[in-house]
C-alpha cells in the first residue's frame, strides 16, 4: 500500500476533550477510594480526611436518634447484605418495603412505561402489597397552559407530564413507600420534591439505551465515544 493510500485509509482520530481543571477535588477525581477499601492512604484532598470527628458524629447521630432514617439505613443495608447479587431491582424494592413496614406502595409510572408499571403491580400485588399507581399525563393538561412552547409539543403530544400532580394524589392515597418508573429528567425531580413518602426509582429513563443510562458511560470510550470527544452544545 502506497503512503497516500495508507493516509486515506487512516481514519481520523478524534481527541477526547480535557474538561477544565475544577477545584476543589472532590471524591470523583479520587483514584483509590480509602473511605471504602481502608488499603491505602488517603488523597491530599480527601473528603473523610478534611472531616472533623464532630461532623462525623454528628451526621452519625441522625442515623442513630432519628427513627425513620435509622429503619430505612437498616433495612437497606440488611437487603443489601443478605441478598447481594442474589435480588434484582424489583426483588429488593420488595424487601426494603417490607422491613420498613411499607404496605402501600404508589408507582409513579411514565404513560410510556405503562405496560411495565402494570407488571409491576401486579408482582407487587402477588407479594401482599397494596398499589397505587398514578401516570404521568394525570389530570390531562395541555402543555402550552404552563408555557411550554408549542414546537415542543410536536414530537411528544400536547400533553404535558404532570409529576406534581402524580405526586399529590399518591400523597392522597397515603402511600407509605412511592416508586419511580421511568419519568423523565425533571419531572422525576419535581415528583421526588412534592411526594410525601419515601421514594425509590425502578427504572431510570434512558430513550436510547433501553433504560440504562449507565451504557452510555460503559461506551464512552466506544460506541459513544462523544461524549468525551465534544460537548453536546457544539452539535
Ligand atoms: S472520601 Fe477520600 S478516599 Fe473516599 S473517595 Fe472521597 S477523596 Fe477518595
Amino acid at each position: 500500500m502506497g503512503k497516500k493510500e495508507e493516509k486515506k485509509g487512516k481514519k481520523k482520530e478524534k481527541k477526547e476533550k480535557q474538561p477544565a481543571a475544577s477545584y476543589p477535588h472532590s471524591c470523583t477525581d479520587c483514584g483509590v477510594v480509602n473511605c471504602g477499601k481502608r488499603n491505602s492512604k488517603y488523597p491530599d484532598f480527601c473528603l473523610t480526611a478534611k472531616l472533623s470527628e464532630e461532623e462525623i458524629a454528628k451526621v452519625v447521630k441522625l442515623y442513630t436518634d432519628e427513627k425513620e432514617n435509622r429503619k430505612i439505613a437498616i433495612a437497606s443495608a440488611e437487603v443489601e447484605g443478605e441478598f447481594y447479587g442474589k435480588y434484582t431491582r424489583v426483588e429488593e424494592i420488595m424487601a426494603v418495603a417490607r422491613r420498613i413496614g411499607a404496605k402501600k406502595i404508589g408507582i409513579a409510572t411514565c404513560a410510556g412505561l405503562i405496560e411495565e408499571s402494570r407488571i409491576f403491580a401486579r408482582i407487587l400485588k402477588l407479594n401482599g402489597f397494596d398499589v397505587y399507581g398514578a401516570a404521568c399525563k394525570v389530570g390531562s393538561v395541555d402543555k402550552v397552559t404552563i408555557g411550554i412552547e408549542e414546537k415542543y409539543t410536536c414530537r411528544t403530544g400536547p400533553v404535558m407530564c404532570n409529576p406534581i400532580l402524580q405526586a399529590k394524589l399518591l400523597n392522597k392515597a397515603k402511600t407509605d413507600f412511592n416508586v419511580v418508573v421511568g419519568l423523565c429528567v425533571g419531572h422525576d425531580s419535581l415528583f421526588y420534591k412534592y411526594s410525601k413518602a419515601l421514594c425509590t426509582t425502578l427504572i431510570t429513563k434512558d430513550r436510547v439505551l433501553a433504560h440504562n443510562p449507565a451504557g452510555a458511560l460503559y461506551q464512552s470510550r466506544a460506541y459513544y465515544k462523544r461524549l468525551l470527544e465534544k460537548e453536546i452544545w457544539e452539535e
